[in-house]
């Protein structure tokens, strides 16, 4: 069911409880910002999700709610997860889904790190 950002955040959703350590992720990094798991259905040969510590449903809602030191952190942790994934060169994509026309469904601020194959163009023409 895809994402209403227009609603408040719901302490309920599965990267909440992914973050609150009550269901597994494969974990890629961690740091005081951000925590990175790999997609449980992968649609490259790399797929990771890239989230921050902070309750925020969507990118908007954390560039208005988040501080500078959660913002730079979360911004560095990404880059860092490329770095160390390997896949700097010969590169890699980054999306992230916000609301109900993006098909987000997880009402957690979350980025998709693909790689590991050719990717295409950005999106599926219509
Ligand atoms: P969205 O469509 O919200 O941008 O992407 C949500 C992503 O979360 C999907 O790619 C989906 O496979 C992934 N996902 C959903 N539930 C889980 C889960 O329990 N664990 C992990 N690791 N990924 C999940």
């Amino acid at each position: 069911m895809p994402v209403d950002t227009s609603q408040p955040y719901d302490d309920s959703n599965i990267f909440a409880r992914i973050l609150r350590g009550e269901i597994p992720a494969a974990k890629v990094y961690e740091d005081d910002w951000a925590l990175a798991f790999n997609d449980i259905a992968p649609q490259a040969p790399t797929h990771v999700l890239v989230i921050p510590k902070g309750a925020y449903v969507c990118w908007d809602d954390f560039a208005a709610q988040a501080s500078d030191a959660e913002i730079a952190g979360y911004v560095r942790a990404i880059g860092i997860v490329a770095r160390q994934l390997g896949v700097d060169t010969p590169g890699y994509r980054l999306l992230a889904n916000c609301g109900l026309d993006s098909h987000q469904e997880v009402p957690h601020l979350h980025v998709h790190l693909f790689a590991g194959r050719k990717l295409g163009h950005m999106l599926v023409p219509e």
